[in-house]
């Protein structure tokens, strides 16, 4: 390869918010990478469930070059075909009846946040602005999104941070219902907390919450950011549990790799948001919407999604077994191909040991928290791709037995 930049020029040239791996990728394709030096790694990260189709999917790469010959931008002056075909694929397949785009997921959920305060004020008056969150959940790194997350370390020192917002545990049925009153304009829940551990929420815990929200008129906000598009098995997380929120919010594995993010919502809510009162540049993009429109058909096939909970149950025979060998883990979890190891007690904290570990072995994983390794691969990583990365996590994880 003829370039004269190496993993070291990262510290010589980024400023400093990222630790990336000693290697240096360079191409993808399926479930597997290569690094500069040749090296060949099996991927059980999927680019933090970004990467639904795994690297360079055949129709991914049809749609980028063929939108690539067409109309690569407008902004929002003009609509374009993508677009509208990606939205009303959307609405079509979820409770949704308006659809805003943007281009990350914290970007998605600035905008449901603004969304649910404007709606408020319009239907509820000038003192309905609280919003309730939860404790260790994640929904961005605008000041407002990690203001709303539930993680101190991500606000800390960034100070004053806007008010209005309420934390309480998470799957917490009574906490919910003591922090919700007539103030409230919405309750955002991760049906399934990625971030912050990969921990899906009780039945009952959304049922309630969508009980709480209508008595008290506040809006429902899912972010499906990383537990949407597939993922668990569903298109969406929700439709699993029967529970319907007024906005969702999906980013991550949307666009496969490209960047971008949707905000769904009602035609009653949508309403609260005019010409002009919000927006985005790139929000919409043709390039982002055609090739998310084509991830999206191949996600949103029954084949497809089945073959996320097959795959499922061959990820946790497999870490099970592991569990049960070598007790490194209390607890496997999550569900579809959103799972997590929790560390037993012995191995709390060293998460990121893993990690490392399972790098030398050739395997990409992801930390969940400094107690939980976390997975998330491919929807359609192949059966031999799945067999080989836990071959070499078995691995990974007996060289960190052995140094600990
Ligand atoms: C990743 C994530 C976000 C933030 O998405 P970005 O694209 O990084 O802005 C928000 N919510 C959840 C649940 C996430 O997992």
């Amino acid at each position: 390869m003829m370039t004269s930049v190496t993993r070291a020029t990262f510290d010589q040239v980024m400023v400093p918010t990222y630790a990336p791996a000693a290697m240096l990728p360079v191409r993808g394709a399926g479930s597997r990478i290569w690094d500069s030096e040749g090296r060949e790694y099996v991927d059980f990260a999927g680019g933090i469930a970004v990467n639904a189709l795994g690297h360079c999917h055949p129709v991914m790469v049809k749609a980028v070059t063929e939108q690539a010959q067409k109309i690569w931008h407008l902004a929002n002056g003009y609509t374009n075909i993508p677009a509208l075909e990606l939205a009303q694929k959307l609405i079509d397949n979820t409770f949704a009846e308006r659809v805003f785009f943007a281009n990350s997921g914290g970007e998605a959920n600035e905008a449901a946040f603004k969304l649910a305060r404007a709606y408020a004020k319009q239907h509820g008056g000038p003192n309905k602005v609280e919003i309730v969150s939860t404790f260790n959940s994640f929904h961005g790194r605008t000041l407002f999104t990690v203001s709303v997350g539930g993680q101190e370390k991500y606000t800390k020192g960034f100070e004053p941070l806007p008010p209005g917002i309420k934390h309480v545990p998470y799957n917490d049925i009574d906490a919910l219902d003591g922090a919700i009153n007539e103030n409230t304009c919405a309750v955002v829940l991760e049906p399934m907390q990625g971030e912050g551990g990969v921990t899906p929420a009780d039945a009952a815990y959304l049922k309630k919450a969508r009980e709480l929200c209508d008595k008290h008129g506040a809006l429902l906000i899912f972010d499906e950011v990383q537990c949407g598009m597939g993922r668990t098995g569903y298109l969406y997380n929700y439709m699993e549990y029967g529970v319907t929120p007024d906005i969702l919010t999906s980013a991550k594995a949307l666009g496969g790799g490209f960047p971008i993010a949707a905000m769904l919502t009602t035609e009653k809510v949508a309403k609260a948001l005019a010409v002009g009162s919000h927006g985005s540049t790139y929000g919409g993009n043709p390039m982002a919407c055609a090739v998310a429109s084509a991830v999206f058909d191949v996600i949103n096939h029954p084949d497809t999604l089945a073959g996320v909970r097959q795959r499922h149950d061959q990820f946790f025979n497999g870490l099970n077994a592991i569990k049960d060998k070598t007790g490194v883990f209390s607890l496997v979890r999550g569900k579809g191909l959103l799972i997590g190891c929790v560390l037993s007690e012995k191995y709390a904290g060293k998460s990121k040991d893993f990690v490392t570990a399972a790098l030398a072995e050739g395997l990409l994983i992801l930390q969940a928290g400094p107690d939980v390794i976390r997975l998330a691969p491919s929807l359609i990583i192949p059966e031999a791709d799945i067999k080989e990365g836990l071959a070499k996590f078995e691995r990974a994880i007996a060289k960190v037995m052995a140094s600990v």
